[in-house]
């Protein structure tokens, strides 16, 4: 079974020491969702909050991003959310392309090949470049499909934690365009798997899944 798979997967990743940036986080932070979800949203990697509690996307970024996927029909329990890399990067700073390329080919790859999503929206630059190519960039690549190496449909979107910095006419706008390609993404996964629930009847409360660690 997929969970069974990634919870032997999550076990391993919490032993991981394979580069510098495991010294400066608590741990590496995995993923968090249904095993079974066709879609996948991937992140660029854990902030301060996500290295606290152990789980993906459940700090400011992540309570805006359910919001995004509550109004677009989607909620955190029934999709998969990860990032690229799994050890916070000292003072929140953005990952190198090496830095996600080595952390996503350990541990991003065998997720999605567990998983086999039908579809993965990419949040934000870091995991458009590791998904598409570092030449992309994401205010023209955003709402567009492509293939990931690995053949995975993909859509980008901008992070959450970018709509967090923008201010009034620009966030309006910036919400609006990260609502279209959820909506656009859900619209695929349900034209292949029409029967799966991408919402629950509650949004998901993280804070009552997870402790500080
Ligand atoms: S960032 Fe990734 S590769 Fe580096 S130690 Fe953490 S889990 Fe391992």
């Amino acid at each position: 079974m997929k969970s069974e798979e990634l919870q032997a997967l999550a076990a391993q990743l919490l032993n991981c020491n394979a580069c510098p940036l495991r010294k400066d986080a608590i741990a590496p932070v995995g993923w968090f969702g249904n095993a079974d979800s066709p879609i996948v949203f991937i992140g660029e990697g854990p902030g301060g909050v996500e290295d606290n509690y152990g789980c993906p996307l459940i700090g400011p970024s992540g309570q805006l991003l359910d919001k995004a996927l509550w109004a677009a029909k989607m909620t955190r329990d029934r999709v998969l959310t990860t990032n690229i890399i799994k050890c916070r990067p000292k003072g929140n700073r953005t990952p190198t392309i090496e830095e996600g390329k080595q952390c996503a080919q350990l541990w991003l790859e065998k997720e999605l090949s567990i998983i086999k999503p039908t579809v993965i929206v990419a949040l934000g630059s870091v995991a458009l470049h590791y998904l598409g190519s570092p030449e992309l960039r994401i205010t023209r690549a955003r709402g567009q499909w492509f293939k990931s190496a690995q053949g995975f449909d993909c859509i980008a979107t901008f992070h959450p934690s970018y709509l967090l910095r923008l201010a009034g006419h620009d966030q309006v706008v910036a919400k609006w365009n990260v609502f279209h390609d959820l909506e656009e993404a859900r619209k695929k996964v349900l034209e292949i798997t029409p029967t799966y629930q991408l919402m629950s009847q509650q949004p998901t409360d993280l804070f009552s899944l997870f402790k500080k660690r």
